[in-house]
């Protein structure tokens, strides 16, 4: 079970996303936020993330 799964998020949604995180993986994500070039996809919305939750 160390499958890493990335969630991302936007200002929005990263509460929502360490949310998420800590009922699925019960502990605390690493949170990183994203550097300005990069260009992924908040997963609750279409905007552009801010921060990924790493294992
Ligand atoms: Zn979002």
């Amino acid at each position: 079970m160390d499958e890493k799964k990335i969630i991302f998020a936007c200002e929005e949604h990263i509460e929502i996303a360490l949310d998420d995180f800590v009922n699925l993986e019960e502990k605390a994500p690493q949170m990183i936020k994203l550097p300005e070039t990069e260009n992924k996809k908040c997963n609750y919305c279409n905007n552009k993330s801010e921060y990924e939750l790493l294992h």
